[in-house]
């Protein structure tokens, strides 16, 4: 193995943003997130300083990036400012899915870039989640245009995005292979949105958007009819491992502040830190954590070579979830009345830990993922 840690460009970028995190993020975050709506500015912020154009194209404003390097840029946002940290990620998609509408790209492309427009993918149905290939929402082609129908639930971003990638199916025999992508303006009419209050990730808000017969132009369809699924799930791959690392951001930073309090704050004549019934169960903490950020940052590696990597990018979103909220619960609990009071960010961590368990695919969908990969097609359901 030639190395096994960030090069000097990596890691002078993971300076850069720490900066810019502290000085520009940081001040008034906790004033923004009890206001509940990502605030503009914060936005343009943020694509100022080139986070919103990582892998677009230069013509569109965008520039050249590793997947490591997006993982940086996404695990330091998340540490500082953990709303922000969902903006890097819909221009990667919005440029894969934009790949053969060049007329699309270059209408939307600089003003995603710019943070002058949000999008939001909209696939979840009211009957549909894991199972994605069986949703209903239907697109009918009429003449020039399609004819949208159906309904989207928990649509992140959806309240506030400029624009939607609807999946719909266009073939209702062909299963996954009759979904197709479509870029569907929320302005349109026949769109309708509303909030979908969650326990977490409020800022950026999640929408049921629903679609009464809308209209759109046929050079709206993104790709090829019938390939939106796969081109989307393809994405997936990517996302897995960045979910992952937001998640274990919030579990960096909650470990952090569990371990300067359980040093500070005495019980019985000394520090808690001092007991190994709190000593030890830092020590395995930091442990996962660090084994998840590996695994993490190793499926970007893979994906920077070329090489095969659904798997490890299934196992980045099942376990970095899952002991980012083991570890903000410890730190919760560490800090005893104080660590559940609201004065603490810890138990809003914690509820924006356990929305990645279930975002861009639960636990059980990963493990199949992994058995596929590992077994083989024949040993999943
Ligand atoms: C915070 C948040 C943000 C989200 N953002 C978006 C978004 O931007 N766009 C979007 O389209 N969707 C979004 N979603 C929806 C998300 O993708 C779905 O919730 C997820 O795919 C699971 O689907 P479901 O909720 O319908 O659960 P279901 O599919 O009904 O599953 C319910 C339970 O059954 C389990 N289960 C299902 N199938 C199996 C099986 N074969 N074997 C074993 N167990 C199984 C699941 O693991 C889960 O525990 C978001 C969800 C959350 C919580």
């Amino acid at each position: 193995m030639a190395g096994f840690g960030f090069s000097e460009e990596q890691e002078m970028f993971r300076r850069e943003v720490r900066n810019f995190v502290q000085k520009e993020l940081i001040p008034g975050a906790k004033e923004r997130a009890k206001q509940g709506v990502l605030n503009k500015d914060i936005i343009k912020k943020v694509a100022g300083m080139g986070l919103m154009g990582l892998r677009v194209p230069e013509k569109y404003g965008g520039q050249a990036a590793d997947w490591i390097t997006v993982g940086i840029a996404i695990e330091e946002l998340a540490k500082g400012d953990f709303i922000t940290s969902f903006l890097p990620t819909e221009p990667i998609l919005c440029n894969y899915l934009f790949e053969n509408n060049k007329a699309i790209a270059e209408e939307w492309l600089p003003a995603i870039v710019k943070g002058d427009k949000l999008f939001c993918l909209a696939l979840t149905e009211a009957e549909v989640g894991s199972d994605a290939a069986n949703i209903k929402t239907r697109a009918v082609k009429d003449g020039d245009s399609y004819i949208l129908s159906g309904e989207k639930l928990s649509i992140s971003f959806g309240p506030i995005a400029d624009a939607a990638i609807v999946f719909a199916k266009t073939d209702l025999k062909a299963g996954f292979r009759g979904i197709s992508a479509f870029l569907l303006p929320l302005n349109h009419p026949g769109v309708s949105r509303s909030l979908m209050p969650m326990m977490g990730w409020r800022p950026i808000g999640q929408a049921i958007i629903t679609l009464d017969n809308v209209r759109i132009p046929k050079k709206h369809l993104l790709g090829e009819e019938g390939k939106g699924f796969i081109s989307v799930m393809k994405q997936f791959d990517f996302t897995r491992p960045t979910l992952a690392l937001q998640a274990l951001a919030l579990a960096e930073v909650s470990l952090e502040e569990a371990i300067k309090y359980t040093q500070q704050r005495h019980a019985f004549g000394q520090p808690l830190a001092k007991y190994e019934g709190i000593s030890f169960k830092i020590a395995e903490d930091y442990t996962n954590v660090e084994a998840a950020r590996l695994l993490s940052y190793r499926a970007l590696w893979l994906r920077d070579q070329g090489l095969p990597h659904a798997k490890e990018s299934a196992m980045c979103k099942w376990f970095g979830p899952k002991v980012a909220v083991r570890v903000v619960h410890d730190a919760l609990l560490m800090h005893g009345h104080v660590g559940y009071s609201e004065e603490y960010p810890l138990q809003q961590r914690l509820k924006e830990a356990i929305g990645f368990e279930i975002a861009d695919g639960t636990a059980e969908i990963m493990k199949l993922i992994i058995v596929r990969e590992i077994l083989g097609k024949e040993y999943v359901p």
